[in-house]
């Protein structure tokens, strides 16, 4: 049997790897879980910067879920920054998949590099009628990663007649890594591995920079948002003297509601005090979203921020002004907008939550409203958010 380059792929599932013992191992290459819908697989940053560390060199694939095209495309490519390898596309859900498949595959070539296509026959060809014009327009324009497991060569789906890497099997052992892992050839010669490179053009969705300087309140003169106290300043939140995170009350649509976060109202020297007052990104990280939801939010700017391998969303709404668009990375400190009001004649202040799942990149006017136990699977106290969380410098 030929003698191919050895490789594999992995994802959260096989837990914390040892990548200095896979290379030595003689792998050469990783695929590695990226993203997921606008997921991050819980490892990826783990496993990628391993990869590099170790000098595997490794790409990202992502695993297309119906719908959100556009935001799956800019989420993943956010994350394959610097990978070496293109990048993969897994499909295995059947909703819609043709359509969606070959937009993600065309905006991402768009804006990378061609992405290869993993998938395996029995799939493909159920799927995909082979005589579709479709299949060979896919076929024909991206390369294959096939999964077909214990043979001597592997079946390809229809109207392709090479494979590039071939998943030949899910249950490899490979020293470094305590579980089952799936194992793959690449086709050419080594030599050859380095030169199907995935060619990163001038990035249009910047990484998200991982924070090493924590976080300030998005409100205050400079030296209060640098000072200890919260809130800083003469501002207040409005349902309680000290946090207003996870209280009742009756938000302004009228509804009974848990907080999210804190309402910030400044009212001295005089009452409003805080209208057209400055408001500003709390760390560093990449504006997701900064546009208009109905008459209760109004103007919401959400920032993506990375801690290690933490995801942190910062919700900033009822605002005016904005100086951001979405996709715009920002530094902590830097001015997003003003401070508006709520509803169509709401008091002036400034909503802001602080969320340590992926709700708000899916929904930015996302809203638990009377579900309690929402308010705490999405949202923490941002008074205890940034007090854990100050910066360094
Ligand atoms: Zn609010």
């Amino acid at each position: 049997m030929t003698e191919y380059v050895r490789g594999l792929d992995i994802s959260h599932w096989q837990g914390r790897i040892d990548w200095q013992r896979v290379k030595d191992a003689g792998y050469v290459f990783a695929y590695i879980k990226a993203s997921e819908a606008l997921g991050t697989d819980s490892m990826f940053r783990t496993n990628s910067l391993g990869a590099r560390n170790a000098g595997v060199l490794w790409g990202a694939y992502h695993f297309l879920r119906p719908g959100n095209t556009q935001a799956q495309v800019n989420h993943f490519l956010s994350l394959a920054q610097g990978a070496d390898l293109p990048p993969a596309l897994d499909v295995e859900t059947t909703d819609n998949f043709v359509g969606q498949a070959e937009a993600w595959l065309q905006e991402v070539e768009a804006r990378s590099t061609a992405p290869i296509i993993y998938t395996r026959r029995s799939f493909w060809d159920s799927w995909l009628n082979p005589n579709m014009p479709q299949s060979r327009n896919l076929s024909s324009r991206y390369r294959l990663w096939v999964a077909n497991y214990e043979r001597e060569v592997p079946l390809l789906p229809r109207n392709w007649n090479a494979w590039l890497f071939w998943q030949y099997t899910d249950k490899g052992r490979v020293l470094g890594i305590n579980s089952n892992v799936d194992l793959n050839y690449f086709s050419g010669p080594a030599e050859q591995l380095f030169n199907i490179n995935y060619k990163p053009v001038p990035p249009v969705v910047e990484p998200v920079p991982t924070s090493t300087l924590g976080f300030d309140a998005p409100i205050g003169t400079f030296d209060e948002r640098r000072s200890l106290q919260l809130w800083p300043g003469d501002w207040i939140d409005a349902w309680h003297p000290r946090s207003g995170y996870a209280q009742k009350y009756t938000d302004s649509a009228g509804h009974t509601s848990y907080h999210t976060g804190a309402d910030l109202n400044k009212n001295k020297p005089v009452w409003d005090s805080d209208r057209g007052s400055p408001v500003y990104a709390a760390s560093d990280g990449i504006v997701r979203f900064a546009g208009r939801i109905g008459n209760y939010w109004r103007n919401v700017i959400t920032i993506e921020h990375h801690l290690g391998n933490s995801i942190v969303i910062t919700r900033y709404a009822h605002v005016d002004n904005m100086l951001v668009s979405a996709e715009q990375s920002v530094t902590r400190g830097q001015q997003i907008a003003t401070v508006g009001h709520s509803g169509p004649n709401g008091p002036y202040h400034l909503h802001f939550d602080v969320s340590l799942t992926t709700a708000l990149l899916f929904n930015p006017g996302h809203w638990p409203g009377s579900n309690l136990a929402g308010v705490r699977e999405h949202y923490v106290d941002p008074i205890e958010w940034i007090r854990a969380h100050r910066p360094t410098v």
